[in-house]
């Protein structure tokens, strides 16, 4: 079995706990239009690679991984688009090196794809873009409904998460969507972490090289005090949920 691959890094630090390496897979249905990776959605492209190949690439870093608490994450492009390659190489490197793993997506996917490739991952990075329907067509290209139905599942399952949200002052950061969000992540079993990701400019590049319009020249990234609202609108929201549990 041979995966699609867009590229790799050994040392990554911001995707998962830890140092690990992550590998970032080829092809993605939706189309984010801050996308820093607009070179990855294409599914015919990348590099053919097997399983045992992108071991061998893992092997030599096992201990640093290791030590640090870290393990392989696999993102994207939309890595459940090849959830069979990626539950082999989630197999395969806990059972050959014993590390943890972790699955960056953004959880377009229906579940009837994703059982085995979910049972062998340890933490799931759900990103989460936008609540409000009409508002996600307009950001990705495809409405919401089953990213929630996905994120539900995971939740069903009580699945470790991290959930994810890439804040554009002016695009993604509407008070109401914030503190809905928040409700519908204190809805959810299984969250541990909320991560609320500055968006930045650096793949614009990407998008002029391959001749796209890039429809977010006039978007600043946010500041301190603007992610801090969105944490805290978001926790808002997730403790109204909460608070109404009675345990
Ligand atoms: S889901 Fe990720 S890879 Fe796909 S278009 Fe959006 S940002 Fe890009």
């Amino acid at each position: 079995m041979k995966g699609r691959i867009h590229s790799l890094e050994t040392f990554g630090t911001v995707d998962g706990p830890g140092i690990r390496f992550v590998l970032f897979m080829q092809g993605c249905a939706l189309q984010c239009r801050y996308c820093h990776n607009p070179d990855s959605w294409d599914t015919t492209a990348g590099t053919q690679m097997s399983v045992e190949e992108v071991l061998a690439e893992i092997e030599p870093y096992v201990h640093y991984y290791r030590a640090s608490g870290g393990g392989l994450t696999v993102t994207g492009g939309e890595p459940t688009l090849q959830a069979p390659f990626v539950a082999k190489l989630f197999e395969e490197c806990k059972r050959r090196f014993g590390l943890t793993t972790a699955l960056d997506s953004s959880g377009f996917c229906d579940p009837s794809h994703a059982g085995a490739l979910i049972d062998a991952t340890d933490l799931v990075l759900l990103d989460l873009k936008v609540m409000n329907r009409e508002a996600h067509t307009a950001l990705t290209s495809q409405p919401n409904d089953r990213i929630l139905k996905f994120a539900q599942w995971l939740s069903d399952r009580g699945q470790r998460m991290w959930i994810r949200h890439v804040l554009i002052p002016g695009l993604t950061d509407d008070a109401e969507d914030l503190l809905e969000m928040g409700r519908f992540i204190g809805s959810l079993n299984g969250v541990e972490k909320i991560e609320v990701l500055p968006y930045h400019r650096m793949g614009v590049y990407k998008w002029q090289q391959m001749g796209k319009e890039y429809t977010l020249d006039g978007f600043t990234e946010p500041t301190d005090k603007e992610v801090t609202r969105a944490y805290q609108l978001i926790e808002q929201g997730r403790t109204q949920v909460t608070a109404n549990i009675v345990v």
